[in-house]
């Protein structure tokens, strides 16, 4: 970072500390050159953009406080908790743009979330797309299943083994392919 006060080139920080709940960090910097100090704050410029048009800056915490409330009960970790909220940036960074309306962030969650505990999907599912009845459930648990049957054909397919990735984390070495459907 340059210096705005003589143009050095270059700058040395001194401090840095995440303000905003970590949306924004602020670093003290100090100049080589003429030896004064400035502040500069970092800000991402991913914004969600809410139902009422209101734009915020996307923010891990609110996504990690949404997982976390369809998680109650499930064996699930803050750990896991902080690597979906950090996925989630990724793909909705993914997108390419500033400007990220608040459906896709849901959507983002949708997908590392059924990885992670099909429960606690079905639960954040429910709430996020407005299920209205059984039937909603039933269609979404055949859509599991059926996501989960290719991912299955998939690894069986004629791959050598050492590239083959595991068909799900919670299907054990000995049990066929549904045997652990904690659904059925
Ligand atoms: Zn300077």
């Amino acid at each position: 970072m340059r210096c705005p006060f003589c143009h050095n080139p270059d700058s040395r920080v001194v401090d840095s500390r995440e303000t905003d709940e970590g949306a924004t960090t602020r670093r003290r910097r100090s100049c080589p050159g003429c030896g004064r100090r400035f502040t500069t704050v970092e800000e991402a410029v991913l914004a969600v953009v809410k139902r009422s048009g209101v734009t915020e800056p996307f923010n891990r915490s609110k996504v990690i406080a949404g997982v976390r409330r369809a998680c109650q009960g499930r064996p699930v970790d803050e750990d896991q908790l902080a690597v979906l909220a950090a996925q989630v940036e990724d793909a909705v960074r993914c997108t390419g743009s500033a400007e990220v309306p608040s459906h896709e962030v849901g959507l983002a969650i949708l997908r590392p979330l059924r990885d992670l505990d099909e429960v606690a999907y079905l639960r954040f599912a429910s709430v996020y797309r407005s299920f209205s009845s059984a039937a909603d459930f039933e269609k979404e648990i055949a859509e599991m299943r059926a996501k989960r049957a290719s991912v299955a054909e998939i690894a069986s397919a004629d791959l050598p083994p050492p590239v083959i990735p595991r068909a799900g984390g919670s299907v054990s070495a000995d049990a066929p392919p549904g045997a652990t459907d904690p659904i059925g």
